[in-house]
């Protein structure tokens, strides 16, 4: 069977490499001619708005599926017509716009920071009255790794975020003064089965994600049941097939939803050496109809991810259990080019083979240190 993927980074890489063992045969649309799946499978370089190249790409595949989330709804709704696409283009729709995403959550009664929809600076005005400050204010679409966001904490932010106002449609949040920010991924099946991991916590600098620990430090059966209540909820309602991620703040010992990707995610790399079965071969048996596999752990595990640099690998790899991933990307500041796992038998190891990474993992960006967890970004 082949597969056609949406988007050719590495999330895409990934995915083609947990099916080759089924058998699988990928595809992969791209608009870039440099994305890094290139070297391991056959990609037709066009844009998704590019209907005839769609056509063309669709023509013998089994299913369609996507690795990137801003793929426009309607090019998943034009193949849609042709082949199956899996996750379904609705949970596109509810996830790239936030005001979808979050009326979403308010509907199947998953907690979320309080939110108020601001088209224009009148607008602000009366959520910043209903909402108080600090808020958090954010385009409704691709907004990524905290870009198109604004913190305002007193009336001389408002006052300079209106002289250059955003001309774009804007959610005001309250400011959330959360403990810790974590994920959960969820899968679903063809035939409705559910699967979903451990609870996951994340540490990012810059906004971009940094450290994952699975499973989160001192993970609780009830914290653990009330993520996968609010996974299943957002899986059904959305007739989903796939990996789902739902990233969480855990506030006073609960969670509120943050938002979701209807994708494989940055936060379950760790799966791949730290789970029975990775969400990557979870997310192709699922929209192949296939039996979803265990997500059982198998140990503790910290992903980390290699942005911009990579290490020696030979110091790296002398850690035992310890795994490199690369993508094959040029190098450049900001840009995701890896990452490694470091699996252990329980927590306590896990923070000693830590401490045992070479010097370029030590440095404070890497989060590593129990000091530098949690927090918002923005405090
Ligand atoms: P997002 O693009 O919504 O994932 O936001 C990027 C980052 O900004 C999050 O990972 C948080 O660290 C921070 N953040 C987002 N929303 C809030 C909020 N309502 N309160 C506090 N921090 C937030």
């Amino acid at each position: 069977m082949t597969i056609g993927i949406l988007g050719g980074g590495q999330l895409g890489y990934m995915l083609a490499l947990a099916g080759y063992p089924l058998d699988f045969h990928f595809r992969f649309l791209d608009p870039s001619p440099e994305a890094p799946v290139g070297r391991i499978a056959p990609r037709v370089t066009a844009d998704y708005t590019d209907y005839e190249a769609l056509d063309k790409f669709a023509h013998g595949l089994a299913l369609v599926t996507y690795e990137f989330e801003n793929v426009p709804v309607e090019a998943a709704r034009h193949l849609a017509g042709h082949v199956p696409v899996y996750p379904p283009p609705q949970a596109l729709e509810a996830a790239q716009d936030r005001l979808n995403e979050k009326t979403l959550f308010e509907k199947l009664g998953i907690p979320l920071p309080e939110f108020a929809s601001v088209n224009s600076a009148a607008e602000l005005d009366s959520a910043v009255r209903k909402l108080g400050l600090p808020g958090v204010l954010k385009t409704r679409r691709l907004g990524y790794d905290g870009k198109g966001q604004w913190v305002l904490r007193s009336e001389n932010d408002i006052a300079e975020l209106k002289r250059d106002f955003p001309s774009t449609p804007l959610i005001l949040e309250k400011f959330v003064r959360f403990t810790r920010e974590l994920s959960i991924l969820a899968v679903r099946g063809r035939s409705g089965e559910t699967a979903f991991y451990p609870l996951v916590e994340n540490r990012h600098r810059g906004g971009i994600l940094r450290l994952s620990l699975a499973p989160a430090p001192q993970l609780s059966r009830p914290l653990q049941q009330e993520a996968e209540n609010a996974a299943r909820r957002i899986l059904e309602a959305l007739d989903y097939v796939g990996v789902l991620a739902v990233e969480l703040f855990e506030c006073d010992g609960h969670l509120l939803a943050n938002e979701i990707a209807p994708r494989v995610h940055n936060s379950g790399h760790w799966s791949i050496e730290g789970a029975v079965t990775s969400q990557f071969e979870n997310h192709l048996r699922g929209v192949a109809g296939l039996p979803l596999g265990k997500t059982q752990m198998l140990g503790h595990s910290a992903m980390l991810n290699l942005i911009g640099e990579v290490p020696e690998p030979g110091e790296l790899l002398a850690v035992p259990d310890t795994h490199l991933h690369l993508y094959g990307k040029a190098l450049r500041a900001g840009r995701k080019v890896g990452h490694v796992t470091v699996r252990a038998e329980s927590a306590e190891q896990l923070s000693f083979r830590l401490s045992e990474l070479p010097a370029f993992f030590q440095r404070e960006e890497f989060c590593i240190s129990p000091r530098v967890a949690g927090a918002s970004k923005y405090l």
